[in-house]
Formats: C-alpha cells, sequence, structure tokens
C-alpha cells in the first residue's frame, strides 16, 4: 500500500521503442516501485525486467486475450487500482503522448480525482531513424520534421488526412514520419506522389531498436512494391525526404551499397 500521496498518483511511462537501454531513469524508477503495471502491445519484454517479481503485470494489449481491451475498461481499472492502494504504472510504446492516446488518459484519469505524472519515452519515429543513421533535420535537407499517422480508419476523421498538404510540406523541406503507415502503404504512396517526386528517398523500419529490427531503402514511386516485396509488417516507421539520402553520407566505407535504393518487386 502506498502511503506517500493522499491523492493516489498514476505512473503513464513511455517504454522506448522496445530496446530496455532506451528507458529514461524516471520510467525504470516508475517500473521499480510498481505494484501493478498495465502494459500495452508494443512493449518491448525486456522493459519488464525492471518490474519487482511480486507486481502484477495486467496485459491490456490486443495479445491479451481480447480483441482490444476497451479504452474505458483499462482507465476504469487503472483508477480502480490506484484508488486501493496500488502504485499504478501504465506503461505504452514510445512515448505516451506521440498516438499513444495519452492525452486521454491522462484527461479521465484526472476526471476522476486521480494525481497523473506522464513519463516521456522515446518515440518509434525517432528511435527508427537514428537506428539507421537518418538524422531527420539534417539542416542540408530539412527544417523541420512531422509526424504523422497513416492508419486509415472509415471514420470521417480520418478521411481528413489531407495527404497532398502533407506532401506539399514534404516539398517545401519538412521530413515526414510516418506511424502505422505499413497497411495503406499505397494510399500514402499515391498521396505523397501528388506533390513529391518518384525518386524521392524512403525509409521503412520495422521493429526499431529491437534484435529483429530490419529496414530498406527505396524511392517514394517503389514504396508499396517494396512494402508487399520485403513482407514488412507493423510495427514500422516509413520517413519520407532527402535527410534519408544523407544517411547514406553517414555511411561508414563498405556499408554505402546498404544505402541503395532497393529493388522494386
Ligand atoms: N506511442 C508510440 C506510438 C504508438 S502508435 C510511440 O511514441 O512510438 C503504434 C505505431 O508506432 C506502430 O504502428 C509503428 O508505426 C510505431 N512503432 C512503435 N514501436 C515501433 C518500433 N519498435 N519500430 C517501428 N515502429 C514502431
Amino acid at each position: 500500500m502506498s502511503r506517500e500521496h493522499t491523492i493516489p498518483l498514476i505512473h503513464l511511462v513511455g517504454a522506448g521503442p522496445g530496446d530496455p537501454e532506451l528507458l529514461t531513469v524516471k520510467a525504470i524508477r516508475a517500473i521499480r516501485q510498481a505494484t501493478v503495471l498495465l502494459v500495452d502491445d508494443l512493449v518491448g519484454a525486456g522493459v519488464l525486467r525492471y518490474a519487482r517479481r511480486s507486481a502484477r503485470i495486467v496485459d491490456v494489449g490486443k495479445r491479451g486475450g481480447c480483441a482490444s481491451t476497451p479504452q474505458v475498461f483499462i482507465e476504469r481499472l487503472m483508477a480502480a487500482e490506484a484508488m486501493r492502494g496500488e502504485r499504478v504504472v501504465r506503461l505504452k510504446g514510445g512515448d505516451p503522448f506521440v498516438f499513444g492516446r495519452g492525452g486521454e488518459e491522462v484527461a479521465h484519469l484526472r476526471a476522476l480525482g486521480l494525481e497523473v505524472e506522464v513519463v516521456n519515452g522515446i518515440t518509434a519515429g525517432l528511435a527508427a531513424a537514428t537506428s539507421i543513421d537518418v538524422p531527420l533535420t539534417h539542416r542540408d535537407h530539412a527544417h523541420g520534421v512531422l509526424f504523422v499517422t497513416g492508419h486509415a480508419r472509415s471514420d470521417s476523421r480520418a478521411a481528413a488526412i489531407d495527404w497532398p498538404s502533407i506532401a506539399a510540406a514534404a516539398a517545401s523541406g519538412i521530413t515526414i514520419v510516418v506511424y502505422m503507415g505499413i497497411a495503406t502503404a499505397e494510399a500514402l504512396q499515391a498521396g505523397l506522389a501528388s506533390r513529391l517526386a518518384g525518386s524521392t528517398p524512403v525509409a521503412i523500419v520495422q521493429n526499431a531498436s529491437l534484435p529483429q529490427q530490419r529496414h530498406a531503402i527505396c524511392r517514394l514511386d517503389e514504396l508499396a512494391a517494396v512494402v508487399a516485396h520485403e513482407r514488412f509488417g507493423a510495427p514500422a516507421i516509413i520517413v519520407v525526404g532527402d535527410v534519408v539520402r544523407a544517411a547514406a553520407a553517414l555511411a561508414k566505407p563498405g556499408e554505402r551499397a546498404d544505402m541503395a535504393p532497393a529493388q522494386a518487386a
């Protein structure tokens, strides 16, 4: 039982892209102190090595049993455990506030009168780029970076993903980092091609920071074909922009061949 706080405190912790070495010191401390951990699918298994043996680990991701644990259930469970005096840590992949629904969770928990502390994690887009030496804002190639979701939902909000505007931003020198873009790679390629040259370099990084990480570099007009041919699947990040070319310049001698555009299927 935690008596340190008069108001129950829940930690919303970014678990980073998977490699436990990429956890923050704050995250490790929170995980170590937790008596109950609610864990998402994309949290690397190695991260849980910091949990106490006695801690209760609740898998609330899709692989946990239910198709996907409803958000309301997760929030209620967190609140109930915290009110009982448990030290609750909600572990989310990457950073809790980057496509992680962390904002909704904080709002709901605070509305219930709970205290919430959010701990940053290294978001997958940053980890993916760095893992293949892509400097996202290399000043010779870009003056900014845009994190965008490629997840097409059937509701009207998702239809609002405005690829031509995103392509226009990319054409003006903004690097595009796409989360959840593998399933919709074809739409993404077509949408970006409205304003970008087919030769624009693209990188696909699957399982960034994990031992099973793999990547490909190709041209924008090859993207969907490479995803299909190389059987890329989630979780993966797609980086679009000339900074991908800059990675070749950073490659060590002998590694340059790896950076050549992949052959389209
Ligand atoms: N909050 C997370 C993102 C959650 S959305 C973060 O900040 O990273 C889920 C998407 O994140 C996946 O579909 C994929 O696009 C990306 N992702 C998460 N982990 C990844 C990894 N290890 N490698 C590549 N992409 C990853």
